[in-house]
């Protein structure tokens, strides 16, 4: 117990605490800026059980903010680089990988065993099927976003308080939100929300009294916000279990398409405002009035005003769903 002696110290934790926590099992969904600190964080405290999951890879942009990835580790499943290093960090963790989309197939079965999932994605879709899940299996988990130089989080624990339905009922549409990618992320931003979430995972796992509202972050313009979000008796969700989000069909579309390209296609009608994209991604160029060229480092992206995205430079169809919520949000 020697590890844990500067955490059983406190009066907070205590020795049944610290028991407490490694019987613990948390999902984190992202290893991202968010996810990957998040995990660090778990497994150095000394949660029992934690399952990373992700569908991408190591890049280069990933560098400045996500502190446990090196030089070393591009092109590597993200997945994959956290478990070695987690491994060596913690070995007394079970750790469990998946190098995976999630989606509304796989969702339900992979929580399943969780006492906690926290959300550290970068997209709306993800968030929307984990809190259907979520609230039907009475499971709870903490949504936290970052963008720019801000972060938000909130914790959902269904049947006590709200979920993200009662507080946006409807997932915002596909194109009309910023991304990481177009809008930045300030290199310290995810480690301070991913931290905040932690501690507020440890806290529900030790059962004790833990934060209600939603708070928001920023730290460009040290702004620290609570906001009290209601339960709504009517929410689709937690208040008339209608589980959309796991139920219709608006998955992605994903055809590999000729050699070393990808189509990415929203499985709902949208159109986009290429020109507000473009505004916010200033290495883009308008083709006409339909399409936006994106040239990255290893891919070009071609994106549609009827939501379309063809990924060039890929056959890999998780990297191209990745860039699609990176990019286009969803
Ligand atoms: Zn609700």
């Amino acid at each position: 117990m020697d590890r844990y002696s500067r955490q059983t110290v406190l009066k907070e934790v205590g020795e049944e605490g610290q028991k407490r926590i490694g019987q613990g099992h948390v999902v984190i969904i992202g290893l991202g800026g968010l996810g990957s600190v998040t995990a660090d964080a778990l497994v150095r405290c000394g949660v029992g059980n934690v399952t990373l999951i992700d569908r991408d890879f190591v890049e280069m942009s990933n560098l400045q903010r996500q502190t446990v990835y090196s030089e070393d580790d591009i092109g590597k499943p993200k997945a994959e680089v956290m478990f070695k290093r987690l491994k060596k960090v913690n070995s007394d963790v079970k750790l469990k990988t998946l190098v995976t989309d999630i989606n509304r197939n796989n969702i339900e079965d992979t929580i399943n065993e969780a006492d906690i999932v926290m959300d550290c994605t970068d997209n709306m879709k993800a968030r929307y099927i984990i809190n259907d899940a979520c609230v039907k299996h009475g499971i709870p988990w903490i949504y936290t976003a970052i963008l720019g130089t801000y972060g938000m989080t909130m914790n959902v624990t269904p049947g006590e308080g709200p979920c993200l339905r009662c507080l946006l009922p409807k997932k915002p549409k596909a194109g009309s939100l910023e991304t990481c990618a177009t809008a930045g992320v300030l290199f310290s931003i995810p480690r301070v929300m991913a931290n905040i979430a932690a501690t507020e995972a440890v806290k529900i796992l030790l059962k004790a009294e833990i934060r209600r509202e939603m708070l928001t972050v920023d730290l460009w313009k040290n702004e620290y916000e609570l906001t009290f979000v209601s339960r709504n008796s009517d929410c689709p969700c937690c208040g008339k279990h209608d589980f959309t989000y796991l139920d219709e069909e608006e998955d992605l579309v994903v055809e590999l398409c000729g050699r070393n390209s990808v189509q990415v296609s929203p499985g709902e009608e949208i159109i986009l405002d290429l020109g507000a994209i473009a505004d916010r991604y200033p290495r883009s160029r308008l083709m006409g009035d339909s399409m936006l060229k994106i040239p990255l480092e290893e891919h070009e992206l071609n994106l549609f005003k009827d939501g379309r995205l063809i990924v060039k430079g890929t056959d890999d169809i998780n990297k191209a769903k990745a860039l699609y919520s990176e990019y286009v949000g969803r």
